[in-house]
C-alpha cells in the first residue's frame, strides 16, 4: 500500500502516519518527492486494512499496490531519484562518470589511471578490488589491499569509490574504505548481498544481469529498497544473446523503459555490453544520446597488460577524448528544451 500525503502536510503529519504504520508492526518507507511525500508500506503478509491511515490527518489517498514492486515505481515517487555523495551525484543534470581500471593491480596503477580519470572531470573511480571471475585461477583482485589503495587515491583525489562486493563481508570493507557498492551481473540475484546491502548507508550501483529481464533487475533493486536504501543506481552492461560480434548485446531500450515505470537512475557501461575497445566509444555516445544518467567506462594505463578485461580498456588517451564527445552530446541534449533527457 501506497499513502499518499497531500501537497501542504507538515512533517508532523507525515511522522504521525509513519509512527502509525510502525505502530501496526509493518515498514514505513517515506520517500519524499517535489510535489508531495509519498509513504510506501512493506511488511504486510496480507491485505492491508487502507482504513486505519487513509483517514490520518494529512493524508490525501490511501493506494493499494498489487504489482510485485513498489518502492522503485513512479507511483511512490514522480521525480528521478538523485543519488549523492557528498557534492557528486548521480541522476541529475550531470552527467555522471564512474571510470578506472577493472581491476586494481597495484598502487602505481590505480593512482596512474585516478589521474586521467581526475583530469577529465569525473567524479567517481571505479575499480576492483574483489573481482567475480568466471575462472577460479584468473586474478581474482587484491582483496583488502586494493581497498587501502583506493581509499589512498579518495585521500589523494577526492574522486568517490565505486567498487565491487561480492558477499556480504565485502560490503562490511567496503563501508570502511568507499563510498558506493557496485553489485555485479554475477550477483544481481544474490538475495542475501542484496539485503546486506539495502542496510547500508553507501549507495549501489546494481548492474543489471547476466541475462535478467528488466522486472527481475528492478525486483532486485526492489530488495535493496526495501531494507531501507533509496540510494539506488542501474547500470546496464549488456545481456547475453546469440550475437557473436560482442561481449553481452548493450540493451539501450532499457533506459526509457526504466524511465517508464521507475525513478532510479540509469547509467550505461559499453566496456562489458561489448568487451572490445575500438567499441566503446560509440557506444558511450549513444548512451547519453539515448538520456543515460551516465556511463561506468574501464580504462588503464597499459591497457594491454591488464590483468583483467584487457581487451576493452580504454588507454587513458582513448578515455580522455570519450569523456570529451559525450559532455559536448550532454550539454547539447540539456540545451534542446524540446528534448526530455531520458
Ligand atoms: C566489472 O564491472 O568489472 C564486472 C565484472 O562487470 P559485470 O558484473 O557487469 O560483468
Ligand atoms: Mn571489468
Amino acid at each position: 500500500m501506497l499513502i499518499v500525503m497531500k501537497a501542504d502536510a507538515t512533517s508532523r503529519e507525515i511522522d504521525n502516519v509513519a509512527n502509525a504504520i510502525r505502530g501496526s508492526g509493518l515498514r514505513a518507507h517515506v520517500l519524499p518527492g517535489a510535489q508531495r511525500t509519498a509513504i510506501g508500506i512493506t511488511g504486510n503478509d496480507g491485505v492491508i486494512n487502507a482504513a486505519a491511515f487513509e483517514n490520518l490527518p494529512g493524508v490525501a489517498e490511501a493506494i493499494r499496490v498489487t504489482k510485485p514492486d513498489k518502492l522503485i515505481t513512479l507511483d511512490i515517487r514522480q521525480e528521478k531519484t538523485v543519488v549523492r555523495i557528498g557534492d557528486a551525484t548521480i541522476g541529475s543534470d550531470e552527467l555522471a562518470i564512474i571510470a578506472g581500471p577493472c581491476a586494481v593491480e597495484s598502487r602505481a596503477q590505480a593512482f596512474a589511471v585516478a589521474e586521467a580519470v581526475k583530469r577529465s572531470g569525473a567524479r567517481f573511480f571505479r575499480g576492483g578490488a574483489f573481482k567475480p571471475r568466471t575462472s577460479p585461477y584468473a586474478f581474482q583482485g587484491l582483496g583488502e589491499e586494493g581497498l587501502r589503495i583506493l581509499a589512498e587515491v579518495r585521500e589523494a583525489y577526492g574522486l568517490k569509490i565505486v567498487t565491487e562486493a561480492l558477499d556480504e563481508s565485502g560490503v562490511d570493507l567496503i563501508e570502511r574504505y568507499g563510498d558506493m557498492i557496485q553489485i555485479g551481473a554475477r550477483s544481481m540475484q544474490n538475495f542475501s548481498l542484496l539485503r546486506r546491502a539495502g542496510r547500508s548507508p553507501l549507495p549501489v550501483l546494481l548492474k543489471r544481469g547476466l541475462a535478467a529481464t528488466l522486472e527481475e533487475w528492478l525486483l532486485a533493486a526492489e530488495y535493496i529498497m526495501a531494507e531501507g536504501n533509496y540510494q539506488i543506481v542501474l547500470c546496464e552492461r549488456g545481456v547475453r544473446t546469440f550475437a557473436q560480434h560482442t561481449r553481452n548485446t548493450l540493451d539501450f531500450a532499457a533506459i526509457p523503459a526504466v524511465r517508464s515505470v521507475s525513478h532510479l537512475p540509469i547509467v550505461i557501461d559499453p566496456s562489458h555490453g561489448t568487451g572490445k575497445n575500438y567499441m566503446v566509444a560509440s557506444m558511450a555516445r549513444a548512451g547519453v544520446a539515448a538520456g543515460a544518467d551516465g556511463l561506468l567506462i574501464e580504462t588503464h594505463d597499459q591497457p594491454e597488460r591488464a590483468l583483467c578485461d584487457s581487451t576493452q580498456a580504454l588507454t587513458l588517451g582513448q578515455y580522455e577524448q570519450v569523456v570529451r564527445e559525450v559532455r559536448a552530446i550532454h550539454e547539447t541534449l540539456l540545451s534542446l528544451t524540446t528534448v526530455t533527457l531520458g
